[in-house]
């Protein structure tokens, strides 16, 4: 029996933790497609648990299958419970002798997916969610089961070993489940804080550099062709003196936004810090870099930003435009260029493009 309970535990910690990786990606949101997923992955783990049924006393099997399907219902609702349920329950009739008894499981498995998804919709904290799910459940099976049984004096053993192995096995469960839940959690907004700017939604600095050095070690970029746009929207300081913060903040929000859809689709857009801002073009000539740094600068220049207290304000902003022409330029020298081009649009007059030392005029 103690390695049937040993296999059993394998069985659902080696699935549970391998179906938390499938949900590593934005776990909060949960849309119909991870939820048939999730019942389907929970529905297979309960078809494993029926295989490798634990033996006690005198011939008689249980298993812990319920806990599948309160782990789906935990996870995914309704929609995910019934899911598994009809797979664990949809295997049991084709590989049984179909009779009363089995149809009666099958009914009651559908029943228990129903319901433990019903449980998961009330407001209550989610261990007593998961404690409700487990009682109701074991409660039924331990019904359908008391008349393939019959006799008393055996039912009576086979309910202790049941209700002791299922309410211990369920509370391993939601703690592991648990665990995993908010380990998911914590690896996904880490890994957002890491890549992207709080402020703007675009890009870090850090991806900044990653890609660009990605970019000149990709053999699929033909070396003359990586264009780099660095953008510093004018007078900045002046916005914040006079309005405050938060209005600077929105006019960081707003740049932003006007900067991504500005560009084209294929191209990058960055915050590399305060209020500067980087646009990575692959496959692009100088001359089409150019032409898409004019495009951002004349619509920053022509959009009105309105702050909270209805005040209008225009902004500028001023481009520095670099492609890199020569085999041997690494990322740093087209930084370099990048910033030099910018310094130039600043030094003579700002809202214009820059790149070496031409400039397109604004006006
Ligand atoms: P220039 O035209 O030469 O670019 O002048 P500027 O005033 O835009 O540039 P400067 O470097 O003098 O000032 C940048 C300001 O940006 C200073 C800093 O307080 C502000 N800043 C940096 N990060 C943030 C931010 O996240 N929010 C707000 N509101 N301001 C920021
Ligand atoms: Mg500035
Ligand atoms: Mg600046």
């Amino acid at each position: 029996m103690f390695k049937d309970i040993f296999v059993h535990v394998c069985i659902l910690v080696s699935f549970i933790f391998s179906g938390s990786l499938i949900f590593r990606n934005n776990p909060s949101i949960m849309n119909f497609r991870k939820k048939i997923i999730m019942g389907i992955l929970t529905g297979l783990l309960g078809v494993l648990l029926m295989e490798f049924s634990i033996g006690i006393q005198k011939g008689t099997f249980i298993d812990l299958r319920h806990i599948a399907i309160v782990t789906a219902a935990f996870l995914g609702g309704t929609t995910a419970s019934l899911t598994a349920a009809i797979i664990i329950g949809v295997v049991r009739l084709l590989y049984s002798e179909i009779n009363n008894m089995i149809m009666a499981i099958t009914m009651i498995t559908i029943l228990v997916g129903l319901l433990v998804g019903e449980i998961k919709r009330l407001k209550i904290p989610p261990f007593y969610q998961w404690l409700f799910m487990i009682i109701l459940s074991t409660f039924l099976y331990s019904i359908v089961l008391y008349y393939r049984i019959r006799h008393l004096e055996h039912f009576a053993l086979f309910l202790q070993e049941f209700w002791a192995l299922s309410l211990i096995g369920g509370l391993f469960t939601f703690y592991l489940v648990h665990f995993l839940k908010l380990h998911n959690f914590l690896y996904y907004n880490y890994k957002l804080q890491a890549t992207y700017d709080y402020r703007t939604g675009l890009k870090n600095a850090r991806q900044f550099d990653l890609h660009l050095t990605e970019a000149f070690s990709n053999p699929n970029i033909k070396q003359d062709t990586i264009g780099l746009l660095f953008i510093d929207i004018d007078y900045f300081k002046q916005i914040n003196d006079r309005y405050g913060h938060p209005a600077g903040d929105l006019i960081l929000q707003e740049v932003a936004g006007l900067l991504k859809s500005s560009v084209r689709k294929q191209d990058k857009v960055y915050r590399n810090g305060g209020e500067e801002f980087s646009v990575l073009l692959l496959n692009t000539n100088l001359e089409e870099a150019i032409q898409i740094a004019e495009r951002v600068r004349i619509s920053v220049e022509k959009s009105t930003y309105i702050l909270p207290d209805q005040t209008q304000l225009k902004v500028t902003i001023s481009i520095g435009v670099v492609t890199n022409s020569r085999i041997e330029e690494s990322p740093m020298d087209l930084v370099h260029q990048a910033d030099e081009a910018l310094y130039e649009a600043k030094r003579t007059g700002r809202n214009k493009v820059c790149w070496a030392l031409t400039c397109q005029q604004s006006r």
